[in-house]
């Protein structure tokens, strides 16, 4: 295996960055991650202008053209040989002397890329069955609508949701209404049928996937009400699921061990993911 760093490819096990880089020292970098399908991106357009945007909001300086760039996605997926799997992006804002403010503007971002084969029989069959979920309190900053690398609240989440046999955390904000995922947008389908995410007002990442289901929504006539809900609307619902890059449609058939639905995946679900690995598959590049 391979990683690019800074320009070069390197064997994966020795890959490295300094230790004084922005990343390491202050989560000071925005990434991106990429499905993988047949060798090809997934939602292409869609996480490369988002990566713009994160890059801008942070003042990080674009690092290469999207070209060059994904010349170096497309490379880092061919020399490790991934059909179906995943590419990981990350920028920071390069590697300077340790001190709080952003280091002299000559300072190159740093740019690494990664790629990993995913199997799909384990992920299919989590599918399948459906996955628990538990909820967590949302402890994050405020400014959770950018791809940051600093993560560690959503590590948390996500350990406590391993600890307590679950594969997802659902974050709750104060009101008792739920956020996102630890990695993940959250959806259910509620007590009256109505399809559910949370709005992109609020303090959440606007999600590459939740998008592509919205498109899919609207050219299937399926409503959507674009609108928070509470952990209670969540355990009384017909169905629930998370998207992401990676996690395509995950139903849940548990939330805090609350069964929902009967304790299956459910039909909108299903259906959903169908029609979103359809699109992904055909479109990707
Ligand atoms: N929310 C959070 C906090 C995430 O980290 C992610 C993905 O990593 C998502 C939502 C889903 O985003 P996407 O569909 O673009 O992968």
């Amino acid at each position: 295996r391979v990683a690019y760093v800074n320009g070069t490819y390197q064997p994966h096990g020795e890959a490295s960055i300094h230790v004084e880089d922005r990343g390491f020292q202050f989560a000071d970098g925005v990434y991106e991650v990429w499905s993988v399908f047949n060798g090809r991106m997934a939602d292409f357009d869609g996480h490369m202008t988002r990566l713009h945007r994160s890059l801008n909001e942070l003042r990080i300086d674009i690092p290469m053209s999207v070209e060059s760039l994904t010349r170096v996605l497309k490379e880092t997926i061919r020399r490790n040989r991934v059909k179906n799997g995943i590419v990981y992006l990350q920028v920071t804002r390069g590697t300077a002397r340790r001190d709080h403010p952003f280091p002299s503007p000559d300072t190159p971002p740093s740019v690494i890329v990664t790629s990993r084969s995913v199997s799909t029989t384990r992920s299919e069959a989590q599918a399948a069955k459906g996955v628990a979920v538990v909820t967590q309190p949302d402890i994050r900053w405020g400014r959770c609508d950018i791809k940051t690398v600093g993560l560690l609240a959503n590590v948390l989440a996500k350990q406590a949701a391993r600890e307590r046999g679950a594969y997802e955390a659902w974050m709750v904000d104060e009101m008792g209404l739920v956020t996102e995922g630890s990695s993940t947008n959250a959806w259910i389908v509620d007590k009256h049928g109505r399809l559910r995410t949370r709005d992109t007002q609020a303090n959440i990442l606007k999600g590459i996937t939740r998008t592509a289901i919205m498109d899919l929504i609207a050219s299937e006539n399926i409503e959507l009400d674009e609108r928070p809900f509470s952990v209670d609307d969540a355990k009384e619902a017909r169905e629930a699921f998370f998207t992401a890059a990676g996690a395509f449609v995950m139903p849940t058939i548990s939330i805090d061990g609350v069964k929902i639905g009967d304790g299956k995946p459910g039909p909108i679900t299903t259906k959903l993911r169908t029609l979103y690995l359809d699109r992904a598959k055909r479109d990707a590049v």
